[in-house]
């Protein structure tokens, strides 16, 4: 068994559908895992914003705009006559939903139950689709097999029980597919695993199932060496290791969720990353394997606020740190970077829902500045701290304000704090020293 994962890209529309029909069109079972067509997650977001602030009708307005889009995707997409009514109807249904939800009062559950309709729209199209042209292919609903506990971790035991029993239903078709992103809650309530998140289920379901390998089809060749969203000339990689890769996905590599490693790096199967519009390029093979060394890629994560505490001593007293940790475990936030020095320590974090209150208990014994609109560049490799050239990546910053660096905390990740104005900058910079082999005079 594989799991593959088409994105927003590769089913945003009519052909690109046809493209992944093609993919996996192939001998052997599969799991199929398809995100919302593209701009369809962010066009729910913007009404649930609206129903929000109670803008009904602009609400509606944008309920009916995209029912329009859907309808003629419909019918391109299907020509059966019974299939395509009966996608039709499924597409109305969602939409008359959505009208209705329009004059309901808003609530994170509105909100989530709202959301979850793009990948409940792909899915179905795409499987009417295969069924049109003669595939064997079942739809599993993630809602009766995806769920998270109460610490947002995924409930591995009820995953792998409620997807076994699906499957086992439906043994004969060849293909399985199933909406990323949405699960339930542990109360049963419809939520979902975050922005871009339908990565994270497919490599769920990997491990559920353990299968031997998990793909991930995008729009883009693999992970590459630095964000082409910013930089010129950045080219892929064609392997990653598990650490390395989570440490990029982490810190801001939006190619892969941020937690898409972890199900299958304990269990050793391989991820691979693929691009749906050029098949046969090579792509991005992500294993426990280390290949290469030093630097072997950049990523970018904004939205960083950085607080530096000072102890209200002359010197950091012993106990000062465990008293600062104390505080941000009270609050369930997490920390990404740390330096100390004699009377004070600056962290990092990506959190700021408990900022306030972190900030007052903080007081309590110590002086708090923050600083919001950061940018944690984060630079990864193979043992790159010991790298002969990368103690010379310094001078490459002399003229970017790096605010903290955390050098060391890891063989493998060197970490750059910076004003978020200066992220392009930076990434820039590093791309032409790094891999361009060009020393920026400043
Ligand atoms: P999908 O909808 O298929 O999940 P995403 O938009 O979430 O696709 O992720 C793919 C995009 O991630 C690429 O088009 C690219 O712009 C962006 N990206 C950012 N950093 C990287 C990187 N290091 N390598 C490749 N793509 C990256
Ligand atoms: N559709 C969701 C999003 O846009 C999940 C995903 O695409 O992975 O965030
Ligand atoms: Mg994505």
């Amino acid at each position: 068994m594989l799991v593959y994962k088409f994105g927003g890209t590769s089913v945003g529309s009519v052909i690109n559908m046809n493209h992944v029909k093609d993919i996996i069109n192939t001998k052997g079972k599969k799991i199929v895992v398809l995100s919302a067509m593209s701009g369809t997650t962010n066009a729910l977001v913007e009404i649930s914003g609206l129903i929000k602030v109670k803008e009904v009708s602009q609400a509606k307005h944008k309920i009916s705009q995209l029912h329009h889009s859907y309808k003629s995707t419909v019918n391109d997409l299907i020509t059966d006559k019974t299939l395509r009514s009966e996608v039709s109807s499924y597409v109305t249904s969602i939409f008359d939903a959505l009208l209705d939800a329009a004059s309901q009062p808003h609530s994170t559950l509105l909100h989530n139950t709202i959301v979850a309709n793009g990948e409940l729209l792909s899915t179905f199209m795409f499987s009417r689709l295969l069924q049109q042209e003669g595939l064997k292919a079942t739809l599993l609903p993630a809602l009766e097999f995806m769920r998270i506990d109460r610490t947002n971790e995924p409930d591995n035991f009820y995953i792998k029980q409620n997807l076994e029993r699906l499957i086992n239903q439906s043994q004969d078709s060849d293909i399985y597919i199933t909406q990323g992103f949405i699960c339930l809650d542990a109360e049963g309530q419809i939520t979902n695993l975050q922005r871009g998140g339908s990565d994270y289920t497919a490599t769920i379901i990997g491990a559920a199932l353990e299968v031997e390998e998990v793909q991930i089809w995008t729009d883009i060749d693999g992970f590459h060496n630095n964000d082409p969203r910013f930089v010129n000339n950045t080219t892929a990689l064609s392997h990653l290791s598990y650490d390395e890769a989570a440490e990029l996905a982490y810190f801001g590599a939006k190619i892969l969720h941020p937690q898409t490693v972890m199900p299958v790096r304990s269990l050793d199967i391989p991820l691979r990353l693929k691009n749906t519009m050029a098949p046969n390029a090579h792509g991005t093979l992500i294993t426990n394997q280390i290949h290469g060394e030093g630097i072997k890629a950049i990523a970018a994560k904004d939205g960083i606020t950085a607080i530096k505490i000072k102890s209200v001593r002359m010197l950091l007293a012993h106990g000062f740190l465990k008293k600062v940790f104390e505080v941000f475990e009270k609050y369930e936030t997490s920390i990404d970077m740390i330096t100390t020095s004699e009377i004070a320590v600056s962290l990092t974090i990506d959190d700021t829902t408990h900022l306030e209150s972190i900030t007052e208990e903080l007081e309590k014994f110590a002086t708090v500045e923050i600083d919001d609109y950061m940018s944690i560049v984060c630079l990864v490799g193979n043992q790159i701290i010991y790298h002969p050239d990368t103690p010379q990546l310094f001078q490459v910053l002399q003229d970017v304000n790096v605010r903290m660096i955390a050098y060391g905390g890891s063989n493998n990740n060197i970490s750059l704090l910076v004003n978020s104005s200066d992220k392009l900058e930076t990434l820039q910079k590093l791309q032409r020293y790094v891999f361009e082999g060009t020393v920026v005079s400043v």
